[in-house]
Formats: C-alpha cells, structure tokens, sequence
C-alpha cells in the first residue's frame, strides 16, 4: 500500500486521518506545525507526539520532499531557477526573483500545459501531469531553504496553466496561507491564466482572495487565436465579460498581461484597441517585452515598446513594462522548459 504524503494535506485532512488512527484531533495542529512551521521532514522530529504515534505514522506515511536537481543564477539580476525531481522521474522548474531581503516566486502548477500558447517553451512540451499540491508548495518551501530568504511573493506563471490544476492549486495556496503554517499573505498571491473561462466565473463565485491576472496578448481574436489556440474556444469578448463579472463580484481589479511580440501585437493601432477593451474596466495593464523562447518571435525594439506604451498613458488604470528577470538563464517569462522529456 502506498504511504499517504502529509505534504499538501489541508488542516481538515489532516484532522480525518488523525481521527482515522484512533489520535486526539489536536495532533493534527501539531503535525501541521512542525511540517510548515519548523519545517521538518521527518517523523522521528516531532518530538511532542509520542513514540508509539511516531511509528504508527512513519509507516502509512511521508512527508514528501522536492529533489534538487540543478540550480542556475543569472549574472544579470541574481534570480535563480531551480529544477526540481518529483518522485516519479519528471521535472519541474521555479524562479526565485529576490529583492530587498526578500524574494518573489514563480511557481509551476503543471509538468508541460495544454494551452500550447504558441510563444511559450512550455507549451512545447505538451501537458505530461497536473502538480500534487503538496508539489505546488513545496516549491516555496525549498526555495526558501535553499536560497535563505523568505518567500514573500508568490507568482502562479511557471509552468502549466494553473487553472487546468484548480483543486490542487487552490489547496496548496490554502496551505500557504495558513497562519499556522508558511502564513503568506492571501494579497501576495497572484493566479495567472490564460482565460479558463469557466474557471474564471468559479473563482469568482468562489470569492478567492488571491489575485487574479489574466494573459491576454492580443486585441483581435485572429490574432489571439494564431497565438493561443484557446482564443477559439473563448474569444476575448468573452474572457473579458468574465473579468467584468470578477472584478465586480470580488471588487477585485484583474492584472492584465500583454507580451509584446515584435510586428505581431505590439503596433500603435493594438495599443488604441487595447486601450478600448479595457476602458471601464477595474484592471491594471503588464507589458512584457518577449524573452526569445520558440517560435519566430522576437523582442519588440525598444521603439516600438516605448510608443505602444505611450498610447496607453492616460488611462485610468496603471500601465507597467516588466523586463522579465533571470532572461539570461532562460528563466523569463514564457522560457520555462525542461529540456528532456521524463527526466
Ligand atoms: S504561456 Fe502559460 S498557458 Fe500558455 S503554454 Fe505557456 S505555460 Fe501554458
């Protein structure tokens, strides 16, 4: 019988299986301490459960552990991407950006992704599984380990579309942002996807407090669905209705995401129409140069970055261009990818 991973298990499970072995409801507190508080790994360590308990756990169950595999720093900006074995061979990737003693994390949610966005170097790769959210967490805890600085911000734009793991993502940011565990701040998570719209309506029933962003790269659905396959499935009309419906209902505003692809989506008349979609609209806009990844894309010249941002001032919402960090070791935005399959 395979062992259960208590890495990623809620409060409410953890109380179920304490119940189920027969233990007082409070071990569950206790357990949940000592795996996100004090950060143990073993059972052996948790020294206020008893002997006899102790035993009982460590032989139905674990507390899963990501393995390090390789690590790279950029000489540019000191962020580091990390590759990281899961138990059954495959890989995953993580982004550390550190700033001022502490640091932000792109998390991955997926081992490839199904959107097969057509600029993405992980959409290369095909979907192969969704992430335990114990995996999804761990993420930031070895992170944290590894690097010795505290995790603050919590990106979910690594690899995979989040949305495609919903139950598993939400639980792990459940975790991460229980006080009695790792305590992130609910307001320093932020959900990218790439406009799941069914899911998009579900998190805003749901009433989430994480922050939600939204890749869009594009203003006309021909050109969106050239780039994102899933433009045909629901076009920007519809995506956007479905941030209208979240950011009223959440009171939320929604981060909007635009990648500038050179002669492809970063001309003055996408900029106006832009600017037209999201007028009205509780929002703030990212302009993301292109870190070069796949396909025949390339970085707008910084000309072109410059005039579509210039069509964008004087909207109500706030417009920013993210230079992508660690694009030197290919841990940009769009750049993540484990080269070998199954690795
Ligand atoms: S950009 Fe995101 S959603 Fe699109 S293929 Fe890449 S990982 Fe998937």
């Amino acid at each position: 019988m395979s062992k259960t991973d208590l890495k990623g298990l809620s409060q409410n499970e953890l109380e179920d299986l304490v119940r189920r072995m027969d233990e007082p409801r409070f071990r569950s507190a206790q357990i949940f301490s000592w795996i996100y508080g004090k950060r143990v790994d073993s059972f052996d360590e948790m020294t206020n459960l008893s002997k006899e308990f102790r035993e009982r756990l460590a032989k139905s169950a674990t507390i899963g552990q990501l393995a390090l595999q390789a690590s790279e720093t950029s000489g540019k900006d000191s962020s580091t991407k990390y590759l990281f074995k899961l138990q059954d061979g495959l890989a995953v990737e993580s982004v550390l950006m550190p700033e001022d003693g502490h640091a932000t994390l792109c998390v991955s949610t997926q081992v490839g992704c199904a959107i097969d966005c057509k600029f993405c170097a992980t959409g290369k790769m095909g979907l192969q599984r969704n992430l335990s959210a114990g995996e999804i967490l761990d993420q930031v805890l070895r992170a944290e380990e590894l690097s010795g600085q505290p995790v603050r911000n919590l990106v979910f734009m690594g690899m995979g579309e989040p949305f495609h793991n919903y139950d598993n993502l939400l639980k792990a940011c459940e975790i991460l942002t229980d006080e009695s565990g790792p305590n992130l701040s609910s307001r320093k998570l932020v959900i990218s996807t790439s406009g799941i719209l069914p899911k998009i309506l579900q998190y805003a029933d749901e009433g989430h407090k994480y922050r939600l962003a939204i890749s869009l790269n594009a203003t006309t659905d021909e050109q969106r669905t050239a780039l994102m396959p899933l433009n045909k499935k629901w076009p920007i009309a519809e995506v956007i209705r479905a941030v209208k419906y979240y950011t009223e209902k959440s009171n939320q505003r929604v981060t909007f995401e635009y990648v500038l692809l050179n002669s492809v989506n970063d001309s003055v008349d996408d900029a106006r129409r832009l600017r037209k979609l999201v007028e009205g609209l509780r929002c703030k806009i990212n302009l993301i140069p292109y870190n070069p990844a796949v396909g025949p894309y390339s970085r707008s010249p910084n000309e072109r970055i410059q005039a579509f941002y210039e069509q964008l001032a004087g909207l109500k919402v706030p417009v920013m261009i993210r230079w992508s960090k660690g694009d030197d070791i290919a841990a940009g935005c769009g750049q993540l990818a484990v080269a070998e399959k199954g690795r």
